[in-house]
């Protein structure tokens, strides 16, 4: 993230998912997400007013109101990811490809 400056690097979370990049910012309490389909496209900052990144799983949970009742639910992506199938799938499916062209 050449966007970034060391400073606001160290002082941002970041968290990948398997389709966006999130950054989230603890101090001003906001957020963005960097989508990885398209480099230059990001989200505005927006608000929220806590982050819960499970411990036990991959997932993580926004939430955007003190209430509650606004969140939004992802999961990080991993290299063995269970949610997009992560690089096996790929590996597999390029071998997949290579014996296909053979025949
Ligand atoms: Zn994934």
């Amino acid at each position: 993230m050449d966007v970034l400056s060391d400073k606001e690097q160290e002082r941002f979370l970041v968290l990948e998912s398997c389709h966006s990049t999130w950054f989230f910012d603890p101090v001003e309490q906001k957020f963005c997400r960097l989508m990885k389909d398209s480099k230059s496209v990001a989200t505005e900052w927006l608000h929220y007013d806590k982050l819960v990144v499970h411990e036990d799983s991959d997932a993580f949970v926004v939430f955007l109101d003190a209430s509650g009742t606004k969140l939004l639910r992802s999961w990080r992506h991993t290299d063995h990811c269970e949610q997009c199938g992560g690089n096996a799938t790929a590996e597999i499916s390029l071998e997949d490809l290579r014996k296909v062209m053979q025949l």
